[in-house]
């Protein structure tokens, strides 16, 4: 694929999408035109056949299209009537959509630490943090929302057993890993339902927002489908339960069936980047660590630092350089102002420490073997 491309190192973008346009030539317009044509913009025909190409990519018996990762994490919880009185533990160290979904829904976000080399939620954590809220005696556990940070999976074997003890309802957030897969299968059925986002900068990116979810449940599938339009029975209108608006556009899903057709390649360069980075960073930062037999969608690539000083050094060296790099996530949302409150105090010390020595790295599947080969010199020039 880079050999396609001009030598030219600069500039680097920190993801491409205008690269990935023009690769994707004529079948894009193609794709778009057929939705001009036959006007169902809605919940169309692309809708539909991207639901059951999805489902197929990921083995998992229902996929329901809605309009955005946020959304797909509402809907699940909605169908599983979650709201006041009701603990929802995930991690503390993710996209603030994950916690803001229970919140808006009146239920309470419970904080869970994460690994310090996969930054995935922490098993150990989680079960303290069950215990924390079995003893305080307010709360009722009821559900779990692992996040598939970065791209790689979480340590779903971990969680699910104790969901299964604990009778949790368990939410896999794969908004970033979308294409990723442990153990051999694709993510997508890891936990009882799964929820992606199509945002335009996920692995698997729409032209505007949308999302998905995807189950092998029919009855979840049905009450998702429901929810997704105004909680709506067999016919429009009869409104069986409280829902929303979280249609798909069908112009999106045209976008989506496009860039389904290069994803296993687009994941094949991103890996190779991803290569790329760890052999020639290994010895002077901390590189992010695998999770064993998995591979990672690679929606980020962080790198650790030895210290916040040492990282905004970094930081401005590489932009002195011409390379974009971004902080995920510069604070823990247990310390964002708007949740807060709804933390009980508990000290989460991982996801304290890591957004002050974390660096994303640019990769995405226009970056050639020479501009990642230029953005390692560079970080290894400004440490040295
Ligand atoms: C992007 C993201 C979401 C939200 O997806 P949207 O499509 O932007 O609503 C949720 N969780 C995580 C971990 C994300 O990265």
């Amino acid at each position: 694929m880079s050999g396609t491309m001009s030598d030219q190192i600069l500039p680097i973008q920190f993801l491409d999408l205008k690269a990935q346009q023009i690769r994707l030539g004529p079948a894009l317009r193609d794709r778009l035109d057929r939705v001009l044509a036959h006007c169902g913009f809605v919940l169309g025909p692309e809708v539909t056949e991207l639901e059951q190409k999805l489902a197929a990519y990921c083995g998992a018996a229902h996929c329901v299209a809605v309009s955005s990762g946020t959304d797909a994490l509402q809907i699940a919880l909605m169908a599983e009537g979650i709201g006041r009185g009701d603990a929802v533990f995930l991690p503390a160290f993710t996209y603030t959509a994950t916690a803001e979904v229970p919140l808006v829904l009146g239920a309470t976000p419970i904080f869970v630490d994460v690994d310090p080399r996969t930054f995935q939620i922490d098993p150990a954590s989680l079960e303290a943090r069950i215990g924390d809220v079995k003893r305080a005696g307010k709360l009722r556990p009821r559900a779990l929302i692992g996040v598939d940070l970065f791209g790689q999976p979480a340590d779903w074997p971990a969680l699910n057993a104790i969901a299964a003890r604990e009778g949790l309802f368990t939410l896999d957030d794969c908004a970033q890993s979308f294409g990723g897969s442990l153990h051999g299968a694709k993510l997508g059925r890891a936990a009882m339902a799964t929820a992606t986002s199509f945002f335009p900068s996920k692995p698997l990116g729409g032209y505007g927002d949308g999302g998905a979810l995807l189950t092998d449940d029919a009855d979840r599938a049905a009450l998702f489908r429901s929810l997704r339009s105004h909680g709506e029975g067999t016919t429009r209108y009869d409104v069986m339960r409280i829902g929303m608006n979280g249609r798909l556009d069908s112009l999106q899903a045209a976008v989506l069936l496009t860039k389904l057709e290069v994803f296993e390649g687009e994941l094949a360069r991103r890996e190779a980047i991803a290569r790329i980075y760890d052999a020639a960073l290994s010895d002077v930062v901390t590189v992010p660590a695998r999770v064993p037999d998995s591979m990672s969608a690679w929606a980020i690539y962080a790198i650790l630092l030895r210290d916040g000083a040492q990282r905004d050094a970094v930081q401005a060296a590489l932009k002195d350089k011409g390379v974009p790099s971004a902080i995920y996530y510069p604070k823990p949302l247990h310390h964002q102002p708007a949740y807060a409150k709804a933390h009980d105090g508990a000290p989460l010390p991982v996801s304290e420490a890591l957004g002050t020595r974390i660096l994303a790295l640019p990769i995405h599947p226009d970056l050639t073997d020479a501009q990642a080969d230029y953005v390692a010199a560079a970080v290894k020039a400004a440490i040295a």
